[in-house]
């Protein structure tokens, strides 16, 4: 495209919202063939809720309340915050609880799987089911019934590990962008294949993927694995997009022929995508694309 054409264009991304950094990336995007969406954030609202708490040891509700908040309090995970706002209504009494303590030491950040540290002179651990594998924590059989409930429901199960226990749990509700489903509609019709790739396991995903119409998931994937299934996906021929919100995702970003960070973002998400899509609406993924075929058609 011309330097003028590559002008304009990028002006009318930008008065919708849709920042395209220069001609490399305008070029690149209309060539996209299929699109590699992040599931929490991005086709998800990404204001994940708590629904149902769940006691699996003799803890207390306000002690196992307050670790899983001291925990959370340094996680920027939007489950993490999610977990943190119930906790704190959960809690009865307010005092401080003895034995807890207050003060959290070595935390640690499992990539999707969860987090880790102590509080006071407990071992905790709060994630997913890959995190207590990872960690040798016992998943019994009320446990896996406790995700087997709630995952069909399409909501993930956060585990609370103390001292290498199951103390107790939470289930989390993300729901779905509500223009989600018609643009993954919308981007067929454009002969552009929709892909979901998340962190998150494979039976919450799978139900998240069927109500926005994804047939194509890749579930339980780290950081640097959701760039390798970009990479996979570009082996085979593909031009590929990723859309995401940076939680967990840059990697992946950088991996795309063309990353789009979607929302206010992290500054790394920012930083690693060709195009920013600051308003946090699955729509201006097509006015992206819309705007390179364009652009470029009009010069060939
Ligand atoms: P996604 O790809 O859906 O954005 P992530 O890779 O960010 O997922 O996280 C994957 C999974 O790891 C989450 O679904 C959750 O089960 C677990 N997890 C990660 N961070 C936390 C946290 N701070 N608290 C609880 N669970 C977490
Ligand atoms: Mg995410």
């Amino acid at each position: 495209a011309t330097p003028t054409a590559v002008m304009v264009a990028t002006g009318k991304g930008a008065t919708q919202g849709v920042l395209i950094k220069g001609g490399n990336a305008l070029e690149k995007a209309h060539k996209v063939n299929t699109i590699v969406f992040d599931k929490t954030g991005t086709l998800t609202v990404g204001k994940p809720e708590v629904v149902s708490d769940v006691l699996f040891s003799e803890i207390e509700m306000d002690e196992f309340c307050n670790i899983a908040i001291a925990v959370e309090a340094n996680s920027e995970h939007p489950i993490a915050k999610a977990v943190v706002e119930h906790a704190k209504n959960k809690i009865t009494n307010r005092e401080p609880q003895t034995g807890t303590g207050s003060v959290v030491k070595d935390f640690t950040v499992h990539p999707g799987a969860g987090v880790g540290c102590t509080v006071g002179d407990k071992t905790v651990l709060v994630g997913n089911k890959k995190l207590m594998r990872l960690s040798n924590v016992a998943v019994d059989v009320k446990v896996e019934n406790y995700f087997l409930e709630n995952e069909k429901l399409a909501r993930t199960c956060v585990l609370v590990a103390v001292d290498g226990k199951v103390a107790g749990g939470f289930a989390v509700t993300d729901p779905v962008k509500p223009e989600a489903a018609q643009v993954v509609g919308y981007l067929r019709s454009m002969n552009i294949n929709s892909i979901m790739v998340t962190g998150d396991n494979w039976s919450t995903a799978t139900a998240i993927a069927k109500e926005v119409g994804i047939e194509h998931v890749f579930a339980e994937i780290d950081p640097l694995g959701k760039a390798d299934r970009i990479k996979d996906l570009q082996a085979r021929g593909k031009i590929v997009a990723m859309v995401g919100d940076g939680i967990n995702d840059s990697p992946a970003l950088v991996a795309a022929n063309v990353g789009m960070a979607i929302g206010a973002g992290t500054d790394v998400a920012i930083e690693a995508a060709d195009i920013v899509l600051i308003k946090s609406n699955l729509e201006d993924v097509i006015t992206a694309i819309d705007l390179s075929r364009k652009t470029i058609s009009r010069i060939h």
